[in-house]
């Protein structure tokens, strides 16, 4: 038997709203060279209703069908727009209506009972994706494709039990998914599995968070071993700067998985955190593209540290967070203050955006939904060793990334110096914790100036 290689393509639903687009990704899956496995997460603003659908339903029967008359009229006119043959068409609606009555089903009982368990909540979100796969799987056929949707609650994609934010279980997704991927290869029907969602041991759906299917992609890629991973985006994903805050911002069209690990944390969330990961392990390179740039030539992520000239490759921010400065003279001391912290934090499930410390302070950088409560958490310490706990609000985290930073003599002077020209005072830096970013603090209202004056500094140009 002749082993195919396979290249994962995903797609963000969210840009296949239209025929138009719709009819593009096709194309790219069917000149594909390489066995593809198609990733699809669903169409624009589907997960929303979903979301919004749940807290309507509560209580209010009436507020379903209004839920799933939107669900059913939108996916009814992609659908109508993108597959002609008639037969086609309507073997597709009969399988989005199975699955669209599911939804309606789960959706009456929150009504009925008034309640729901994070697993339910899971399952229903699982839909727009679940409706977005049969459509896509219909489009292709209409164009002579062979292909059939794989639901990802069906082939040991296991995780653990964290219904909204799941982690996969690498390993063992590799061992259950081993017979299904040989399979696939062997029938050489074209795959298209469902992004956002795994489950648990017990068989209950989870979810990945938002965006989350870009990390399914990335799994299912681990899984079959495969040649590269491709995401295909409506916009730009990776630039120098966020091109609504600096001008001349530009695509970067190289970086290595720490530097991409790093950017996605930041700004508008490029990739769901998380997808660099189960890749990076494999070594499998990832390639973001635009659909609406298809002759663009995207960023290509793997694991070659590759050092610019430059050396900087983007300078993003991150304004929503605070700090907790936890003081104390007697901080360095005392051995286990950071994992007492951090373990009273994650107890609550709040999550350290970032730690900077020395021998009479630890800074806590946290994002600012779960401040205030992170703040009262760590005000129980108070006491002999910890004199004053201060939250500082109103801040911004700009981050500075390029591979080599470190070692270059002088880079981390001329963030400063750009910095201080435009007058505005660092509250915090950090450099050298990574290899790949140096983090600086500054005031809320003196973001935009830093951003540009870091970009302006390495990029040029105004
Ligand atoms: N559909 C999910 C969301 O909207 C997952 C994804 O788009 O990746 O967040
Ligand atoms: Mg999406």
């Amino acid at each position: 038997m002749k082993v195919k290689k396979v290249k994962v393509l995903k797609f963000d639903g969210d840009c296949l709203s239209s025929a138009e687009n719709i009819f593009k990704a096709v194309n790219i899956i069917m000149s594909e060279k390489e066995f593809p496995a198609v990733v699809i997460s669903a169409f624009e603003g589907m997960t929303d209703l979903l979301i919004e659908g749940i807290d309507k339903a509560k209580g209010k029967e009436q507020n379903v069908s209004d839920t799933i008359s939107i669900l059913t009229e939108n996916h009814f006119n992609i659908a109508q727009e993108s597959i002609k043959n008639d037969k086609i068409f309507n073997k597709t609606i009969a399988d989005i209506t199975i699955q669209i009555k599911k939804a309606e089903r789960l959706l009456y009982g929150v009504a009925y009972t008034e309640e729901i368990t994070e697993a339910v909540r899971a399952y229903i979100l699982s839909y727009g994706e679940r409706i977005a796969a049969s459509i896509l799987a219909g489009v292709l056929e209409d164009n002579g494709c062979d292909s059939r949707v794989i639901e990802t609650d069906k082939i040991g994609l296991v995780t653990d039990e964290s219904f909204e934010n799941a982690i996969v279980n690498l390993e063992e997704f590799k061992r259950n998914f081993n017979f299904t991927a040989h399979n696939i290869i062997n029938t050489g029907i074209i795959p298209i599995f469902t992004g956002f969602f795994g489950n648990t041991p017990e068989g209950k759906v989870t979810t990945f968070g938002r965006r989350g299917a870009d990390y399914t992609a990335s799994v299912i890629a681990y899984g079959f071993n495969a040649t590269q991973l491709e995401i295909w985006k409506c916009n730009t994903a990776f630039m120098s700067a966020d091109p609504d805050m600096v001008k001349n911002a530009r695509i970067i069209e190289k970086l290595s998985y720490f530097e991409a690990a790093e950017l996605v944390y930041f700004g508008k969330r490029a990739l769901h955190p998380l997808t660099i990961e189960p890749v990076a392990g494999a070594e499998i390179p990832i390639h973001i593209k635009n659909l609406l740039d298809s002759e663009g030539k995207g960023t290509m992520i793997a694991q070659d540290a590759y050092i610019e000239e430059n050396i900087i490759k983007s300078v993003s921010q991150n304004d929503n967070i605070s700090m907790i400065r936890i003081n104390g003279t007697g901080i360095g001391y005392k051995p286990g203050l950071i994992r007492k912290f951090s373990n009273a934090l994650a107890a609550e499930n709040i999550n350290i955006f970032a730690t900077v410390s020395s021998q009479t302070t630890i800074n806590l950088i946290i994002e600012n939904q779960d401040a205030e409560q992170s703040y009262e958490i760590l005000n129980r310490y108070k006491g002999k060793i910890i004199e004053k706990i201060d939250f500082v609000r109103n801040i911004a985290l700009v981050a500075v990334i390029g591979e080599g930073l470190v070692k270059k003599r002088g880079i981390f002077a001329r963030i400063l110096g750009a910095v201080s020209d435009e007058k505005v005072n660092v509250e915090m830096a950090s450099a050298g914790a990574s290899e790949v970013a140096i983090y600086i603090i500054v005031p809320k209202d003196e973001l935009s100036d830093t951003v540009n004056a870091i970009h302006e500094e390495f990029f040029g140009g105004k």
